[in-house]
């Protein structure tokens, strides 16, 4: 086995950058991408090197404490009260991504965000499978499995990981693969965090220099016909195409196409790796409704990260997710209706348009957690989302069948609390 052990109380050069409550530097330290997660621990470590993660979690054993490692903040918002937890803010990435372009993998240190990733291996004429924000984390992200606009294609992200260096829970520090500590390679590989301090990763590249791409804004008052013929569409869509479909208020800013601000709109967009898909999709939509503004067509694979338009800078904002075997009418019309109920003011389906669900029996939803479409304030940028991302392979904890995946999410105006 190739574990490298490095004892947990090695002297330190530096002594262990830590942040303390009382520290001027806490407010900062202790702050999330999401903000409306107050986080309060009773410490924070800015870890910069793997002998910092190594001292800090014995530093953490030997007062008791518990470790949460975080790298940006996007998950923050799901952790408990921090109270008697050090918090291990990963920060190892130091502008450099190892790069092998004929082995067609990088190394990436804790702490770089997918726009690091990209950056370095796009000049490569490689691709990344990056998920729909440039700022999430990478370790994180591939901890949950991933889910990425390549996803139809190439299955979840966490299994194109070669091997990940970590530090376990006794300071140890080692390089696992499928051959070297196996069981903790599957456990990591969609299991989250809590099975190791994940200090680099080496992942798998895709040869992608160029995709087709797009996005396509439809009136939300179409929001039902352009959901079902989305839905219709997505039965027999190809692997190498991968959508979602959202409901949007976008908010009134410049950088805001003019006819898509602070109105209730509907979108789908997707990349895919043949250009027909996307002929075959627009064709789809345009039947059933005229769209505001938008198309697919030829881009680099750079400019996929930022495709979706997700918020890259710390916002607050609350969401959730779940994995749906089916979407039938019904289904879609709690969707529509509560995002109509949380200020998107998005019409009903007209009644005589109803008809029976499909399988007869309640909407998945109802037997689901709780559904999408969450309250957003007057100023705010509301988002829902669907979508239709097949992860493939299947020897992975995050693995699963064929699923549409839903996730929502709602900047809110932060309270003045968490404007820490
Ligand atoms: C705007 C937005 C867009 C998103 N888009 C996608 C998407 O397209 N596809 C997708 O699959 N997911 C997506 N997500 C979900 C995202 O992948 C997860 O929230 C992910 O956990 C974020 O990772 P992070 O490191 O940025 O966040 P963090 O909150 O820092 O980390 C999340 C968790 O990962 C673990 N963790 C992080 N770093 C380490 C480490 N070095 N060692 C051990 N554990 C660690 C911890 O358990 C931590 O609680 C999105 C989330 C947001 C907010």
């Amino acid at each position: 086995m190739s574990t490298t052990a490095i004892p947990t109380q090695a002297p330190l050069a530096q002594p262990l950058p830590l942040v303390l409550p009382h520290s001027p530097h806490y407010d900062t330290a202790r702050r999330a991408w999401n903000l409306v997660a107050d986080q309060r621990p009773a410490a924070v470590c800015v870890a910069t090197c793997v002998e910092h993660v190594q001292a800090a979690v014995g530093y953490a054993r030997a007062r008791r404490l518990r470790v949460a490692a975080q790298t940006t903040g996007h998950l923050a918002q799901t952790l408990p009260d921090l109270a008697g937890t050090l918090l291990l803010r990963l920060e190892l990435h130091d502008a450099h991504v190892a790069v092998d372009p004929v082995a067609r993998t990088a190394r990436i240190k804790a702490g770089a965000r997918w726009a690091d990733v990209v950056e370095a291996v796009a000049p490569r004429g490689l691709a990344v499978m990056h998920g729909s924000s440039p700022s999430v984390g990478v370790i994180g992200y591939l901890l949950g499995g991933g889910l990425s606009f390549y996803g139809r294609a190439h299955g979840l992200a966490v299994n194109h990981v070669r091997a990940f260096e970590v530090v376990t829970a006794e300071g140890t520090r080692r390089r696992i693969d499928h051959r070297n500590g196996a069981d903790l390679f599957y456990a990591l590989r969609g299991g989250g965090g809590n099975f190791a301090i994940v200090t680099a990763v080496e992942i798998g590249l895709l040869p992608y220099a160029e995709v087709t791409g797009g996005a396509l804004f439809f009136p939300a008052k179409d929001a039902f016909a352009v959901l079902r013929a989305w839905r219709d569409w997505t039965r027999t869509a190809p692997d190498t195409i991968t959508t979602t479909f959202r409901m949007l208020r976008l908010p009134p800013l410049p950088e805001v196409p003019e006819p898509l601000r602070a109105v209730p709109t509907v979108c789908v967009d997707g990349v895919t790796l043949a250009p027909a898909d996307a002929v075959g999709l627009e064709r789809r939509l345009r039947y059933v409704s005229a769209p505001i503004l938008g198309g697919f067509g030829p881009m680099p694979s750079s400019a996929v990260p930022r495709l979706h338009g997700d918020p890259e800078d710390p916002v607050p904002a609350i969401g959730d997710a779940m994995l749906l075997e089916t979407l039938d009418d019904q289904a879609i019309e709690m969707f529509i209706t509560s995002c109509s109920a949380s200020g998107s003011r998005v019409p009903r389906r007209p009644r005589e348009r109803s008809t029976p669900t499909s399988t007869g029996t309640s909407a998945p939803w109802r037997r689901g957690r709780r559904a999408p479409g969450l309250p957003a304030s007057p100023s705010g940028a509301a988002h829902s989302r669907l979508v239709c991302r097949r992860p493939r392979c299947t020897d992975s904890p995050g693995s699963g069948r064929r699923s549409i995946p839903t996730g929502s999410w709602s900047p809110r105006t932060p309270s003045p609390e968490s404007q820490h």
